[in-house]
This record gives C-alpha cells, structure tokens and sequence, in this order.
C-alpha cells in the first residue's frame, strides 16, 4: 500500500499546477491504492470527498502551497479516520477496572490478554485475568499458561459450563481482593452468530465492564468492516486492538473497523509474544501506512534502548540537520539492539522500499555495516563525500567484500535517512513530539 500511496502523492510532485484534472487523477490512484489494502469501500468515498472539499476551500492558494495543503490534507483525512476523536477508556490506578475482550475465536483475544495484562504490570498495575471461554476446548489452559509465565493470579473452572458464571464469579471475587486490572477472556466460537452475541450480552450485564475490547485480526481483508459492524451493533464496542500487523496485514482493515465502530483503536499486535505490543498512536500509524516510515516509534524505541543521555546528544545534532554516515551506523547498531529485525527494518525510511524484508532487510542491514566498517573516518563523518568519489566506493566494497553498487546503494539510503532526520530535526519532532512529518 504505502508505495502506491506514496507514488500518487509524488506524481503530484513533479507537476507544477495543481489543476482540478491533476487533483482527480490523484485522488483516483489513492482511492485504488486504500480499495487494494482492504479498507472499505464507503470509507474510501468519503475520504475523498473530504479532501476533495478540503482542497477547494483552499483553492485560491496556488503552486507548491496547495501542493502541500492537498498532500496534508490526504495525511489528516486517514488520521481522522483512524482517529475518531474519542477519547479511549483509560485504565486508573487504585481501582477496579474490568476490561471485557470480544472478537472471532482466533482473532488474538487470549493472546492479547497477556500482552495487555504485561504491559500494566510493568506499569505497576495489580492485573488478573478471568476465562469465560466454555466454548473452545483448552481455552481455560492457554490462559492459565499464559498467566503463570506473567505470574498473573486467574480465575476459571474446567467443570463449570455456563460462561456468565464464571465470569460474574471470577470479577466478584478479584473486585474483593482489589485488583486494579480484571481482564475477561470471551469465547469467539466460529462466527458471528445469535448465540455468540447473546453469551455476550450477558456477560456484560453481569460483570460491568468499564471498557469492551474488540480485537480485530488485520489479515481478515475486507470481512473486517462487516465483523466490525455486527459486533459493535450487538455489544457497544468500547475500544479496539488490531492484531497480527505482523505479517502481510495490509492494515487497510484497521481504518475500515474504526470507521465502522467509531471506537479509538487502543493497541497494535504484532507477534506471538507478549512485548509485541504497542500503543495505538494515529500518525505514526498513517505515516506508517503511506510507506514514510515510522520515526516516531522508532526513535522512542532507540531512546528506551539506549538510555536518554546519549539520545540527547544525539537528537541535538540531528536537531541541527548533522546526519553523517558514522551516525547512521550507530542507528543501525542500535535497530540491532532492538530484537526481531524484521520489524525495526520497516520502520526505517528507505529501507523498506529497497525491497528487502524480514531476514532479507536484516542482512542487508549488516551488509551495510560491513561496508561502513571499511570505510575511513573522514568518509564516515563526512569529511570526504564518497558521492563524488567512485575509487573510494570500489575500496570499500573491496574492503567489505561487497559490489559497488550496493555501495552506492547504501550511500542512497543515507541520503534519505538524511533528508527525513533534517527534516524532523527542522520540525521539531526529534524532540520527542508526534508531529506529523509531511
Ligand atoms: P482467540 O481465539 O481470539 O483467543 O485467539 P488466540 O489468542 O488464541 O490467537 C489465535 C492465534 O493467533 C494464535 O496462534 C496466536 O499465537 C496468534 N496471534 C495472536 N496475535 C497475534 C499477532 O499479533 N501476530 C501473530 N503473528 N499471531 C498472533
Ligand atoms: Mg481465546
């Protein structure tokens, strides 16, 4: 998706006059890229509406100022969407919360118990968790593993069959005990039908919840925007988690659920385990989206890895637009640091785009590191500009046992790392803000 997007929105860019002919071509080639990433297609109509309402009110503005607008306004319509402006339930410390996840048997729900129940306990929160799922058999033991490995206190039967029960039981008791996170495991059964929602229904009169999850797996393509619906029709939707962003979910669907629900969508899953978890955070989500790649999240994550000293010096320089070779290599080494390559990699402007995913960015990654290895300290803190010297270029893939063209490929990608890092550094966003970057 985020190619397409991103070429419609630069085919904008070579030309000079925005003409009404221009801004329609455009608007049809983002239409198609969102139709082809799953989001529905009643969501897609209104988008465009919306900027095409956006980009006549600002008519009288001409050349690269109107260029711009549209292109903001294509960012801001898709934040809107996936961020309906409601302001999510929000967990409180020193009190009962009582949190209720619905969804499809397999959606994550269970999965994401765990990664939720995690990520308040790091936050110091009192968490536990209740398996009202009767209906799958082994229900009751996945949870149970997962809360032993979280050493999380749960509450379940394997003779009780009535789901209302135990779940009215299991919340009693942990209200008692003061536990500040009760998190309610739901049963999904196969699919959308009277009795699921009806089981529902009841759970949720008997234990009230201060928020009903939805959890949405994003690879469901288009089934989303109905699944969305049907639920948020049967149980007040509260908030959402979309899960398995992991793989090859195109997202589109997230935008299509909210639309759908009206609902902020809470959390991203993206793995099997439980720190494959992130906080929902609209423009970063966007950006993410339109192949931009994710800064935001990524300079947070560098920060938790690295520690806030060393990070601020380093975002002073990028603040003043410095972003040397040598410094890309530490970015590098840090991405190194954070785990599971394949998904540091797609957060990384000009990394994506290079085609290489999972493994395959992973070890482009370290061929770039080798070849920076053999650079010299002039050219690594840009001393020499390796641009303007291709017998420099041949040493160093000599030196790295590289070709030159994945030489210049390198020096291609810091480029562009470049350009986004002064960018933001002129936006301001370095300093830990979540502005927008186009
Ligand atoms: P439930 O039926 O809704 O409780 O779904 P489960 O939590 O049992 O998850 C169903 C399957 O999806 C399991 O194999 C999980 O490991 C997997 N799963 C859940 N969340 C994610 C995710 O974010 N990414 C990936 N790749 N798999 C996930
Ligand atoms: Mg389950």
């Amino acid at each position: 998706l985020g190619g397409k997007l991103t070429a419609a929105l630069q085919k904008m860019q070579s030309v000079t006059v925005i003409s009404e002919e221009v801004l329609d071509k455009m608007l049809k080639d983002i239409a198609a890229a969102l139709l082809e990433a799953d989001v529905n297609v009643r969501v897609v109509g209104q988008l465009r509406k919306a900027i095409k309402t956006r980009a006549a009110l600002e008519e009288e503005v001409a050349g690269a100022n109107r260029r711009k607008l549209i292109q903001r306004a294509v960012v801001d319509e898709l934040v809107n969407i996936v961020d309906p402006g409601v302001t999510p339930h929000e967990v409180k410390k020193g009190k009962p919360n009582v949190i209720m996840f619905v969804g499809l048997q397999g959606a994550g729900k269970t999965t994401t118990i765990a990664k939720f129940a995690n990520y308040y306990q790091r936050k110091g929160f009192k968490c536990c968790m209740v398996c009202a799922d009767t209906f799958r058999a082994g229900a009751y033991d996945q949870l149970k593993q997962n809360a032993t490995k979280l050493r999380c206190p749960f509450y379940g039967s394997y003779t009780e069959a009535d789901p209302v029960a135990i779940a009215a039981e299991g919340v009693a008791q942990f209200r008692k005990e003061k536990y500040e996170v009760i998190i309610v495991d739901t049963s999904g059964r196969h699919r959308q039908e009277a009795a699921l929602f009806e089981e529902m229904q009841e759970i949720r009169v008997a234990i009230e919840p201060d928020n009903v999850v939805f959890v949405l797996d994003a690879t469901q393509g288009q089934a989303v925007h109905e699944q969305a619906t049907s639920f948020h029709e049967a149980i007040d939707i509260g908030s959402v988690v979309v899960t398995k962003l992991d793989g090859h979910a195109k997202g589109g669907g997230a935008l299509s659920a909210v639309a759908a629900t009206g609902a902020p969508i809470l959390f991203l899953g993206s793995g099997e385990h439980f720190d494959d978890f992130e906080p929902f955070v609209a423009r970063s989500f966007v950006s993410r989206l339109l192949g931009m790649g994710d800064m935001s999240t990524l300079v947070k994550q560098i920060k938790d890895t690295i520690g806030d000293d060393k990070n601020d010096e380093m975002m002073e320089k990028f603040s003043k637009g410095e972003f040397t070779l040598r410094d890309m290599y530490e970015q590098f080494e840090n991405v190194m640091k954070l785990g599971p390559l394949s998904k540091v990699m797609a957060m990384i402007p000009g990394i994506p785009q290079m085609g290489g995913e999972g493994d395959e960015g992973g070890n482009r990654l370290k061929r770039f590191m080798y070849m920076m290895d053999s650079m010299t300290d002039d050219e690594l803190d840009g001393r020499v500009d390796l641009n303007r010297a291709p017998s420099r270029v041949d040493r160093v893939a000599r030196g790295s046992g590289t070709h030159p063209m994945e030489v210049q490929m390198l020096l291609r990608c810091h480029k562009q790392f470049e350009g986004v890092v002064t960018k933001m550094g002129k936006s301001g966003l370095m300093k830990g803000g979540d502005e927008q970057m186009v």
